[in-house]
């Protein structure tokens, strides 16, 4: 992709520029929520929604439909609430933290219980209150992560007084290997899940995220929870990608060199040129989410020719071959292709022996980033 010259001089001064494509991000909400059927279609913003901006990506989706989102620390629902219409349900997935009850009654902030003490402290403030407080409650049902366990499910039956002080939404569970879609596991989840939902008659289900999506109708149960695949992750390792990208990345070239075979190039003289080569050195290092992991197998692209990773990745900058390059194609000032339509988040992960939700989630704050496609 050739760089504006408005784009050129915005990203003046960084080490490169990330484009969000919010209008790619509403096509994956469109395209999940088709998918969801009669299920509702919330989404997972945690972590600054993987990384690419908890605001500008939540409010994209609330005017796209969306009504129910999810982050995972209570800090992170603090800070995103008030760009939040009212209508927006907000959920904390990492449960009900203490001396934060009042707060998040206050400010409409719905925790997502995952123990009985965390459904008892919450129980006490709308008994304090005299009022039924919104609440989502979690079981464990093959993770042993967050949630109640069987036991607790059928004390929590058996608890009348305290399921009375609450209004609980739904109940939900998390999916360990929903991005194998052939494992066994998903089977034994959704048998649990209904074991549980037998225990709690009338409450809708909430089970199915990015993955869960593709693993068939039974999943999908009321509300969906994805995350990655609206931001253009692999929803699973089954086949092609069906989501849009979202997300790229160019890194500016800040130094070009030519160097003779035997020449040895960055920390640790890790690689020693087998040529004569030219090198370009890239602003943009391990600070900016370029793990160290993806030397030498990662590269940059210019157009269609692939420009391998040399050496070892530095904090602020990194080293690529451009000796397949013409003579002067790139200079300082330049910009070369880190994620992008030559390299998927799911490949530059594969590379670095990591997951895209890694990769998306420790982009570095230094670039640039420009957001397109919503007004
Ligand atoms: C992170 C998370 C999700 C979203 O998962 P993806 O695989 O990114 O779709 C859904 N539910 C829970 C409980 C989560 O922690």
């Amino acid at each position: 992709m050739q760089t504006s010259p408005e784009t050129r001089a915005r990203a003046a001064g960084t080490g490169g520029y990330l484009v969000i494509d919010l209008a790619a991000l509403v096509a994956n909400y469109t395209q999940l929520s088709a998918r969801s059927g009669q299920a509702l279609t919330g989404a997972v913003v945690k972590a600054d929604a993987y990384g690419l901006g908890a605001f500008q990506v939540a409010t994209a989706l609330y005017d796209a439909g969306c009504l129910h989102f999810f982050v995972a620390q209570a800090c992170e629902a603090f800070t995103l609430r008030p760009s939040l219409p009212a209508d927006a349900a907000l959920y904390v997935l990492n449960g009900l933290p203490e001396d934060c009850e009042a707060s998040c009654a206050d400010q409409n902030i719905i925790p997502v219980l995952n123990s009985l003490r965390q459904i008892a402290r919450w129980a006490d403030l709308a008994k304090t209150r005299g009022q039924r407080l919104p609440a989502v409650v979690q079981f464990d049902t093959g993770m042993a992560r967050l949630g109640l366990s069987s036991e607790e499910a059928r004390a929590l039956a058996a608890a009348p007084d305290t399921l009375k002080a609450l209004d609980i939404r739904f109940i939900m569970s998390h999916l360990a290997c929903a991005d194998t879609p052939e494992n066994i596991a998903n089977a034994d989840h959704l048998a649990h899940m209904r074991n549980i939902s037998a225990l709690f008659p009338g409450l809708p289900v909430s089970l199915a995220n990015s993955g869960g999506l593709f693993l068939g109708d039974g999943f999908l149960q009321h509300l969906t929870r994805p995350g990655i695949a609206l931001y253009g992750g692999a929803p699973n390792d089954a086949g092609p990608n069906p989501m849009q990208a979202v997300v790229s990345l160019h890194a500016a070239v800040i130094q070009t060199r030519t160097v003779p075979t035997g020449t040895r190039i960055g920390y640790g003289g890790a690689h020693t040129a087998t040529h004569d080569m030219r090198l370009a050195t890239l602003g943009a290092g391990y600070a900016d989410g370029l793990p160290r992991s993806l030397s030498p197998r990662g590269a940059a692209w210019h157009g269609d020719i692939r420009l391998p990773i040399v050496g070892r990745i530095s904090m602020d900058s990194l080293m690529v071959d451009i000796t397949d390059l013409p003579e002067g194609t790139l200079a300082e000032g330049d910009f070369v292709e880190l994620i992008g339509p030559h390299q998927s988040i799911d490949t530059i992960a594969a590379d670095a022996g990591t997951i895209s939700y890694e990769i998306l989630t420790a982009l570095g704050r230094r670039f640039y980033r420009e957001y397109r496609g919503h007004t």
